[in-house]
């Protein structure tokens, strides 16, 4: 009986952290690998955190 997120509405959460980042200044590019979106904070840009796909688990800098 879980209703998670209804389909278009995505949720705006940092990869490497998953803080809410709508509404603050961060970076958004798709996946590498599978084109995913991927949004990651500007604290988590500045030390270069790694981040992990939530689709395909690619990891990257
Ligand atoms: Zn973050
Ligand atoms: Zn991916």
């Amino acid at each position: 009986m879980s209703q998670s997120d209804a389909d278009g509405t995505p949720a705006r959460t940092c990869v490497s952290c998953g803080i809410n980042i709508s509404g603050t200044n961060a970076a958004k590019f798709p996946c590498p690998d599978c084109g995913h979106q991927i949004y990651r904070d500007a604290n988590c840009r500045k030390q270069s955190t790694l981040y992990e796909c939530p689709r395909c688990g690619f990891t990257g800098p």
